[in-house]
């Protein structure tokens, strides 16, 4: 498994292989601290690609100025080792200034902007973050040029809104998405579970109950979305540690709310465990 740095050293790698033989690129991004959820998507990739490239990049553009970029746990040789146990050839890892060749200090004068979904959901709550996400997923089509590239439905509106600028930009990679990887007690693998301590740990299932009862309930038939949200907000409620940013019902597309819940529609959480912010959430049925 080669390690590379550069866009150039990518592309050359990527146009390459296609070339011998025809073989299909897939592409898994990441920001490292790999754990299973990534490892589901790199296996994916593996399974359907010929060759398949990880990158590896904390993209300081999609972190919020007092949120955790300094921190977020960065852990590059464990995750060399698990990217070559499930099938990667390649790891990217560029540094920022070869991402963003701009200027050290403003990272970026050149964005790619989702306008309206980028606003909705975890982009209501973190300004600029789906803008950081679009602009560096698009640097990494560009330079992988990848046939496939995974992602996971554990960040569904970033999957709305990448599935929409690979439309609109008319960009050839197809866009793959797996599903939610869950430890065993149904938390959501998330590389910021590091963050919680033991009681914390025992609060996030609040998230996965609130899920797992929306389900439920539409399932049994409760079909109107003020009464599924109103469901989650209880469960909520009787854990009072746990800080709710959004509990919501929209269309997976438009990231729109929707009154009636109707198979494929979205249901989704993020709130606050600590200074810690999850996400979850599950496609209804
Ligand atoms: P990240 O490193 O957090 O940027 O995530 C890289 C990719 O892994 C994204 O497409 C995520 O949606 C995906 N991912 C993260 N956690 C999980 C999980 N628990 N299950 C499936 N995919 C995941």
């Amino acid at each position: 498994m080669e390690i590379l740095r550069t866009v150039a050293e990518l592309r050359q790698w990527s146009r390459e292989e296609r070339n011998d033989g025809g073989n299909t690129i897939g592409l898994v991004p990441t920001m490292g601290a790999l754990h299973a959820g990534h490892a589901s998507l790199i296996r994916a990739s593996h399974e359907s690609c010929g060759f398949t490239a990880v990158s590896i990049f904390v993209n300081p553009t999609q972190f919020g100025p007092s949120e955790d970029f300094a921190r977020y746990p960065r852990t590059f040789d464990a995750d060399c080792a698990l990217a070559r146990a499930e099938g990667a050839d390649v790891i990217f890892a560029p540094s920022v200034e070869e991402l963003y060749p701009a200027s050290a200090s403003t990272f970026a004068s050149t964005f790619v902007d989702v306008e309206g979904l980028s606003n909705r959901l975890d982009g209501q709550s973190r300004p600029g973050h789906f803008r950081g996400v679009a602009t560096v997923v698009t640097k990494l089509l560009i330079a992988a040029e990848p046939d496939r590239a995974f992602f996971g439905q554990k960040d569904a509106a970033q999957v709305a809104v990448i599935r929409r600028m690979t439309t609109d930009l008319r960009l050839a990679t197809e866009i793959v998405v797996c599903p939610i990887i869950r430890e065993p007690d149904g938390l959501a693998m998330s590389s910021r579970n590091v963050y919680l301590s033991p009681i914390e740990r025992v609060q996030a299932l609040t998230l996965i109950r609130a899920i797992r009862a929306v389900e439920a309930l539409a399932a049994s038939g409760e079909r109107r979305s003020s009464a599924l949200i109103a469901a989650a907000q209880g469960i909520f409620a009787a854990e009072p540690a746990v800080r709710v940013d959004y509990i919501t019902l929209v269309d997976w597309a438009t990231l729109e709310p929707v009154e009636i819940a109707i198979p494929g529609s979205l249901f989704a959480v993020a709130a606050y465990v600590g200074t810690t912010r999850l996400i979850d959430n599950a496609i209804l049925a």
